[in-house]
């Protein structure tokens, strides 16, 4: 069985503040090691019900804040952006038997997080997919179902983990924070990580089939920006139409020109 996991840095337990996630900063270093340890949880839970490959995506940032030497050794990890279009689920194809979100977050213009955000917190106001307001689980959820494979746990803040819920009715979820306002509400950050060890064991121990999301037939994509330059230089991407003077809209039937339209207006 092999196993996809794609790791965010905001919706992992105790981070709350931007300083929290940016390398640069001192705080950052705790919430470092605290995405390092719930990916961890996460491929011992995996290899424990018969996982023998795991690829991970470092999805956060500049993709590499997960410190590689504390993974299990037959694991792979993917630092840096390649610049393909399926960004944090970079390498995912239709050989792995199921995908996994760790430290995933709410969407832009949520309150379910602090650091709520799709994408880039300085260019989407919020981004929708056939009318709903898509998360980063979304957009790159999509990708999954292109490839059919089945999204089977997530875990992060509260809010994110009820909008996976709606999606996906049998994604198993770990919520270890909930946003209030600018503030979060923590479970013990051992016990995120022990939570994660279990609840990926039975994810991964359960029908993976239920967990399959839908592919649609075509996609409406409508994307609102902080600004009107960034509305109006994405206009000139082909296919895309200026709906006001921050709003756009694309549509296709291929999630991969979907994501490759992205790539280049956001
Ligand atoms: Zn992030």
């Amino acid at each position: 069985m092999k196993i996809y996991i794609s790791a965010d840095i905001e919706g992992v337990c105790g981070s709350t503040h931007w300083d929290e996630a940016n390398k640069d900063k001192g705080d950052y270093r705790e919430f470092q090691q605290q995405m390092t340890a719930e990916v961890k949880a996460a491929c011992e839970g995996a290899f424990a019900v018969g996982a023998h490959e795991i690829m991970i995506k470092d999805a956060h940032a500049t993709g590499r804040n997960i410190i590689q030497g504390e993974l299990p050794s037959n694991t792979q990890l993917i630092r840096g952006w390649s610049g393909h279009p399926y960004s944090m689920v970079q390498e995912l194809d239709d050989s792995f038997a199921a995908i996994m979100f760790i430290g995933y977050h709410a969407r832009a213009g949520s309150d379910g997080n602090p650091l709520a955000h799709t994408m880039s917190s300085s260019v989407v106001d919020y981004l929708k997919i056939n009318g709903r307001f898509a998360s980063e689980f979304l957009v790159h959820g999509y990708v999954a179902a292109s490839f059919g494979v089945p999204l089977v746990f997530l875990s992060g803040d509260e809010a994110i983990c009820q909008e996976s819920l709606s999606i996906v009715a049998d994604i198993r979820t770990v919520a270890v924070k909930k946003g209030i306002g600018n503030s979060t509400v923590n479970i013990h950050p051992q016990q995120a990580i022990d939570l994660i060890r279990s609840g990926v064991e039975k994810a991964l121990s359960g029908d993976l089939e239920l967990c399959r999301l839908p592919k649609p037939d075509k996609y409406q994509i409508e994307i609102r920006f902080k600004k009107q330059i960034q509305a109006y230089k994405a206009s000139f991407y082909p296919g895309v139409t200026l709906i006001d003077s921050q709003t756009i809209a694309y549509a296709s039937d291929s999630y991969f020109d979907v994501m490759r339209m992205r790539s280049f207006v956001i």
